[in-house]
Parts: structure tokens; C-alpha cells; sequence
């Protein structure tokens, strides 16, 4: 795939218009491999907030959109799907050049997301209210599920279309409008997908995204009082702002945070399996997901056995350009993202770890000026570490040794969150043992980051609360009405 040639001008997408930020500003997005700008975006400030939200809440609350059956919304989403599987090539290097995701990667992602759109759309006029068998005679009662209103998406730089996807298609199924903030770091794939928004013929004001800074778009989110909901991905420093801030009028919320998921390597396990899902699970991405296996426990009876197939398929792993279909590890997104990473690996080695493999920029002819770091292996680390502690968002793990199950269970527990673990055993015993004794929302067991529109995602603990994905997402966007009546 190509990249974009000289510098791309976007615009916001606002009640149904293509249009600048009010300051007349706009701000430059990089090429994570090549480190020049690509594309330029509008610089949007609280007053365009207010004329985005206003955009949306007269969708909402007037006009065409709430005329709609649920059968009609859902003919809406399908189209999207569609059009987004007509347009995935283009999505999909949009996403590579913004973000430095691999383009390999990408195509099978963006081909799968029409799913989410299709699975929304078919549960749009499913949803159900009712009719409890009330213990008064004289009175018959009933419940509604009606929209929550006007849903602002604040999303990161990691998965900027997938994890919007989570939140657009349950919120457009459910009857809400929305105001898109995508991360100032990657806002074109979300400005392409306006596009097709625009051609799949949803209302004016129905779907708009605004382009900027956390700390001043973000924040004119948080504190609208015209807002009914957030649902954001992100931080965890972020995602406890926005807590805060979203009680100004007690907004809902569904926050998806960080993570240090933890990969449970067992004595029974097919160790060859293993070591191929582990090093996917923290080095896929440039380890710049939610869910890294960024902590490898490893009986000690295989330790060191597991430790050298793993660094020895980990140093296969061929890094370069994005766009190439062979390239397995791209460059970290951010320059600052770069920056804090090779901190950490400089924590790490001050705590006491031991390196075992990268620990550094790659030098790579390959990797040209791009914000690359190898592949980083951290052996003899304790949970305690600071390491072990604080989610890198990069391509560092760090390995841990357990000497009995209960052990293994509370290192994997023993950390403030809760996103996902993965288990590798071949006793099926261990295996439902471990799901139930593990504190995270995703356990998977011999496989690892499989991810589907049907299965409920989202953390406990510090990586957040609510799920998307699966039946009970688009109760996220819902809000029951109890009704009454007299006889
Ligand atoms: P971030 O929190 O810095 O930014 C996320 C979004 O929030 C951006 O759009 C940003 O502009 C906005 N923002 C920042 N401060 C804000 C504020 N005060 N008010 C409102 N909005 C604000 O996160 P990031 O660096 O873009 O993404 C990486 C983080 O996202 C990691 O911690 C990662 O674990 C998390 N993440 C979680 C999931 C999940 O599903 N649980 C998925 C992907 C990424």
C-alpha cells in the first residue's frame, strides 16, 4: 500500500458539514515511520464542542433521526458495514500512516469491523421492554428502553476505528447521537470514516467529530452539561479526570483504561503453543494495546527452558515499514509514546531487571527514521517492580517466575488492573480453576487477543467499568423507563 504524498488537509465533520475549527487553527499529525507530518487537523476549542453538542442534541431530540423505527436505524448501520468493507483498503493505510499500524494487521481488522455494525444493527429492533407481573390489582405496569441521549466517544491513538466501532455502533442502534473526539495523535481514519457516514445517509447532526487536545476539547467534553454519556478508551490518569468531571451532571459512563495483563505459562502446557501466543500477545502492535501480556509468569520447572524459544522466536520478529505486508513489529505511534518507553526500560534496568533481549532504539537500516524500539525482554523481574506495575504501552515484557498454582494466582492478582490474563495449560481442570481465581474481564486460555462483536469486552479494578461488545453493550446506551398505569 502507498502512502498519502505531501500534506493532507482535514476538516470536522459537524452537522452534516465539513468544516474548520472556529479558531481557524490546526495542528500536524506525523508519520510514525517516516517521523515527518502527513496530515494537518482543526484545532477545535470548547466553542466548537458547543457546536457539535448542540449539532447532536437537536438530532436527537427533533427531526428525522427519532422518527426512525429501530428496523430503519438498523438499516442505516448495515449500509455503514458495508460501505466500510467497500472501503477497507483505503481505511486501512489511512490508519498504517497515522499510527504506524501494520498494514497486515490493519486489512483483517478493518475487514472485520462491518461486523460490529452488522450484529448493532440486527439487535436495534430487539430490544425489549417488560411487562413484570405487578403485585397491584388495580395496576398494570410497563418498562421502555429508550436512548441515553447525546454520547460523546473520546478515543485513543492505539485502535482509533475499532474502538470507535465498539462505541458507535451499540450508541447508533440504541437511538443516541454522538460527538466523536478521536486522539489529537490519530484523527484521520476517524475523519474518513465521516465520509461514509455522509454516504450510508444518516441525518445531519446524528454522527459529528471534532479534532484536538485532551486537555481542552477533552475537558469542554467531560464538563458539557448537554451531554448525557461518555464513553471513552484511554488512560487511566484520563479516564479518572473525566470521572470527575463527568458529575457536573452526573453523565453515565463507560470508561475502557489501561492494563498489565498477565500470561500464566503452566508445567502441562504445550510450551510451543505458548511461547508463539506470548510473544504476539506483548510484541502485536509494538505492544501499544490495552490487553499486552506485558507480564510472562512461567512455572519454574520450565522457566528456562520457555525463556529461550521465546527469545529465540522474538528475535526472528522482522521489523520495518507498516505498509509492507511482511513487516511483523512497526514503530511506537508518538514520539513522547517513544520518549516514556525508553524511560521505563531505563526504570527497569534501575530496579534491578535483568535484560535479556532489546533494551533499546532500533538501528535498523529497515526502520529508517521511524520512532522504533526493539523488542525488549526484562528476565528475573519481581511483581512488585515498578516495571511489573505500571502499564508501559510498548514492547517491553517482563518475565516472572511462579512455583505453585496459589502463587501464580496472586502475582497475577496482584496488580491495581484488570483487563485480561491468558492461561496456557492442557489440564482442562486448571483451566476453569484459573478463569474463576483470575480477577480480570477476559480470560483466555491457549490463544490470546481473539476478540469478537459478540463477546462482552472491558476491565475491572483500575481498567475501568461498563463492557462493549456483545448483547449487553447496547444496554450501555439505554435507559429504562418504568411505566404505570391505573385501571
Ligand atoms: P489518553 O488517556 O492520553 O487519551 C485518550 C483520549 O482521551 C484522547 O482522545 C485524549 O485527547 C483524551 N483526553 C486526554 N485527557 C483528557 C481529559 N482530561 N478529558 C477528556 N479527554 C481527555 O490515552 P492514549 O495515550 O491515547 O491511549 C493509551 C491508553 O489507552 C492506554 O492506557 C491504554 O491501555 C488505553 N486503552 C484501553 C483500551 C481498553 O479497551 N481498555 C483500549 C485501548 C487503549
Amino acid at each position: 500500500m502507498a502512502r498519502t504524498e505531501g500534506i493532507k488537509d482535514f476538516r470536522c465533520y459537524i452537522n452534516g458539514e465539513w468544516v474548520g475549527a472556529q479558531s481557524g487553527e490546526t495542528f500536524e499529525s506525523h508519520d510514525p515511520f517516516t517521523a515527518k507530518v502527513w496530515s494537518r487537523v482543526p484545532k477545535c476549542d470548547a466553542r466548537d464542542v458547543d457546536r457539535a453538542v448542540e449539532a447532536a442534541r437537536n438530532a436527537f431530540d427533533k427531526g428525522e433521526w427519532p422518527a426512525l423505527t429501530p428496523s430503519q436505524r438498523g438499516h442505516l448501520l448495515r449500509k455503514l458495514g458495508d460501505l466500510i468493507a467497500r472501503d477497507a483498503d483505503h481505511l486501512a493505510s489511512t490508519e498504517v500512516q497515522d499510527n504506524g499500524k501494520l498494514y497486515a494487521e490493519m486489512r483483517g481488522q478493518v475487514g472485520y469491523i462491518p461486523q460490529w455494525f452488522y450484529y448493532f444493527a440486527g439487535m436495534a429492533d430487539k430490544v425489549e421492554g417488560a411487562v413484570p407481573p405487578i403485585d397491584k390489582p388495580d395496576m398494570f405496569t410497563y418498562t421502555r428502553h429508550e436512548p441515553v441521549g447525546v454520547v460523546a466517544a473520546i478515543t485513543p491513538w492505539n485502535s482509533p476505528l475499532l474502538l470507535l466501532t465498539w462505541k458507535m455502533a451499540p450508541a447508533l442502534a440504541a437511538g443516541c447521537t454522538m460527538v466523536i473526539k478521536p486522539s489529537e495523535f490519530t484523527s484521520a481514519s476517524t475523519l474518513e470514516l465521516m465520509r461514509l457516514v455522509e454516504e450510508a445517509g444518516f441525518p445531519k447532526g446524528v454522527v459529528n467529530v471534532i479534532t484536538g487536545f485532551g486537555q481542552d476539547v477533552g475537558e469542554a467534553i467531560s464538563t458539557h452539561d448537554k451531554i448525557d454519556k461518555i464513553a471513552f478508551t484511554g488512560g487511566e490518569v484520563s479516564g479518572r479526570r473525566i470521572m470527575q468531571q463527568a458529575s457536573v451532571n452526573f453523565k453515565r459512563l463507560t470508561l475502557e483504561l489501561g492494563g498489565k495483563s498477565a500470561q500464566l505459562v503452566f508445567p502441562d502446557a504445550n510450551i510451543d503453543n505458548a511461547v508463539k501466543g506470548v510473544v504476539s500477545g506483548i510484541f502485536a502492535a509494538t505492544g501499544q494495546t490495552c490487553i499486552a501480556g506485558s507480564r510472562l509468569l512461567v512455572h519454574e520447572s520450565i522457566h528456562d527452558e520457555f525463556l529461550e524459544k521465546f527469545l529465540a522466536l522474538a528475535a526472528t520478529a522482522r521489523m520495518g515499514d507498516p505498509m509492507e505486508m511482511t513487516t511483523q513489529v512497526g514503530p511506537v505511534t508518538t514520539q513522547p509514546q517513544f520518549n516514556r518507553v525508553l524511560s521505563m526500560i531505563d526504570m527497569a534496568k534501575n530496579e534491578g531487571a535483568t535484560i535479556r533481549m532489546g533494551g533499546k532504539p532500533a538501528d535498523r537500516p529497515e526502520c529508517g527514521d521511524g520512532w522504533f524500539i526493539e523488542p525488549t525482554v526484562f528476565a528475573d523481574v519481581k511483581n512488585e517492580m515498578q516495571i511489573a506495575q505500571q502499564e508501559v504501552f510498548g514492547p517491553v515484557l517482563s518475565v516472572i517466575r511462579f512455583k505453585d498454582d496459589d502463587e501464580a494466582y496472586h502475582i497475577a492478582n496482584d496488580t491495581a488492573y484488570g483487563l485480561a490474563a491468558g492461561v496456557w495449560t492442557s489440564d482442562m481442570a486448571r483451566a476453569f480453576t484459573a478463569a474463576k481465581r483470575l480477577r480480570a474481564g477476559t480470560i483466555w486460555t491457549n490463544t490470546y487477543r481473539a476478540v469478537s462483536y459478540m463477546m462482552p469486552f472491558g476491565g475491572i479494578k483500575n481498567s475501568g467499568m461498563g463492557r462493549e461488545s456483545g448483547q449487553d453493550a447496547i444496554y450501555e446506551f439505554l435507559e429504562t423507563k418504568a411505566v404505570w398505569l391505573a385501571f
